[in-house]
């Protein structure tokens, strides 16, 4: 059985659209029984917009689709405990540095706990950026060692690998990561923690490859280099 950790719906960058029919059309056609998705449409968009978007996906999935709750700092000063914004169930949190957390700050740390309450896991992404690297998370990874943490993208991947050796509650995923790097973990012994994921369909941003073909492509790498489907 296939299983993508790291899909989207929405809005990208303010400009491409990938509404949730569309998604649900890829994602059979690709014959992904399951994917974990957020709204790249959060905090742009009123959140009523958002949350239609995520009851659509599920429907249109069958049940396929599976939410995450992208957490942007705005929402936090909103609802405390993000109460307002659960709306349904969800299956993790994402959360992306970029929008302005601090990377041991107050609020991403009460994110943090919000999810240990909630048993649920956290899609940190990751970047070659000062405020989103890897090593930046070694501190929150350390102090919620209940929590599955997954390092998105694992960039860099030096600093990932250290964190993943030191915790074993951190994973990754292949979300644009270079096949090499894919390697780097495995053997560093740590490819049983290693998620495939594939950032569908925000490929098509960078990409002029069709992104059907694109993500077959990866799953055929995933698949070779023995990257796990599952927690
Ligand atoms: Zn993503």
């Amino acid at each position: 059985m296939l299983t993508d950790y790291h899909v989207h719906v929405g809005f990208f960058n303010g400009g491409l659209y990938f509404s949730p029919e569309e998604i649900a059309r890829d994602m059979k056609a690709l014959k992904v029984e399951r994917y974990y998705f957020s709204s790249t449409s959060t905090g742009s968009v009123p959140f009523n917009f958002v949350r239609r978007e995520i009851e659509e996906l599920v429907n249109f999935s069958e049940g396929n689709a599976k939410p995450f709750l992208w957490v942007s700092p705005g929402m936090l000063q909103h609802s405390k405990n993000l109460k307002c914004y659960f709306f349904r169930e969800f299956y993790g949190i994402k959360l992306h540095g970029l929008q302005g957390w601090q990377p041991y700050g107050k609020g991403i740390r009460r994110a943090f706990s919000i999810a240990r309450d909630k048993n649920l896991p956290v899609l940190l992404h990751t970047g070659e950026h000062e405020i989103c690297r890897a090593g930046v998370y070694r501190k929150i990874c350390c102090e919620f060692h209940d929590v599955k943490i997954i390092l998105a993208h694992g960039r860099p991947i030096s600093e990932t690998v250290e964190i993943m050796k030191e915790c074993p509650n951190v994973y990754t995923d292949t979300a644009f990561m270079p096949k090499i790097n894919i390697k780097i973990i495995k053997n560093a012994g740590l490819i049983q923690r290693v998620l495939f994921g594939s950032d569908f369909p925000v490929m098509q941003y960078f990409f002029k490859t069709p992104r059907r073909q694109y993500y077959r492509k990866r799953v055929k790498i995933c698949e070779e280099l023995g990257v796990i489907k599952h927690f």
